[in-house]
This record gives structure tokens, sequence and C-alpha cells, in this order.
């Protein structure tokens, strides 16, 4: 692991498969990770710590984690959890879609115009997050 990916807030999806809010959270993870915060954030694969993968577990000690779930199981977060992490901040989608109920998703594997928007929306929040934590993070470096 680079220093520069030490300073990374890890983006946190759950898996959601079949679900259309578990898609919207991935989707907006990407817009994060790869076009609005390409250099301060990073993903990582929910699945890797459920299987108890070491060092996926170690990742999520050892950064900053904000995390999406598609339902109130909370999957994302509870794993971080029992990984031994903390999520800084954890987002669910249905709260972005209550502001939005307009933007229905079209379907799990094409989210449609609608659908992308609200991942947008959400991606809007999750930056709001990462630039949070970014801010605490320099207060702390003096
Ligand atoms: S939080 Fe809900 S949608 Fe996401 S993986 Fe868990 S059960 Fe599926």
């Amino acid at each position: 692991m680079s220093s520069a990916d030490d300073d990374k807030v890890l983006i946190i999806p759950c898996s959601g498969i079949g679900k259309a809010f578990g898609s919207v959270g991935r989707e907006a993870t990407y817009v994060v990770v790869d076009d609005m915060r390409p250099g301060e954030t990073d993903t990582l694969c929910l699945s890797l710590l459920t299987l108890g993968d070491e060092e996926a577990k170690e990742r999520v000690r050892g950064h900053p984690v904000i995390t999406i779930d598609g339902c109130p199981k909370a999957c994302a977060e509870v794993n971080v959890k029992s990984a031994g992490g903390r999520s800084a901040a954890n987002l669910k989608v249905v709260d972005t879609y209550r502001e939005h109920p307009d933007l229905k998703v079209q379907a799990v594997l094409d989210l449609g115009e609608p659908g992308r928007k609200l991942a947008a929306f959400l991606a809007e929040k999750v930056v709001a997050e990462v630039d949070a934590l970014k801010d605490k993070e320099d207060e702390a470096d003096g």
C-alpha cells in the first residue's frame, strides 16, 4: 500500500445483488471514486470482508470509511463493524430516494436515466462526507 493510499477514504457499498437500491449505491460509489474524488477515495469489495479476508479487514481498520446501504439490513455498515472498522458515515439509498421520489430506478441491471440521476444525487452526499472527513484530517494535522 502506498503512502498516498494511506490517506484515502474507503467508500463501501453493500453488495445488493438483485436490489435496485443496491445498484444505485454501487453506481454512486463509482461516480465518486472514478470521477468526483479519484485521488482521495477508493473502494473495496464487501464480499472480501464477509469472507474474512485479512487484507480487506486491515484496510477498513486503517482508513476512514463511508458505507452505503440499499436497505435497512445495512450489510455494509454491519460488516465493516464486524471487521473491526467504523463507518464515519452511513448513507441509505432510500433517504436520497425520499428526497427525489420522481427518480424511479428502471431496472437492477440498467438503472436508466432517473436511476443514474438518483445515483448522482447520492454521490454528491458521499462527496460532502469525504470533504468533511478531509477537512477534519487537515485540522488535526494543523
Ligand atoms: S443492505 Fe439490503 S440491499 Fe444491501 S446487500 Fe444487504 S440485504 Fe442486500
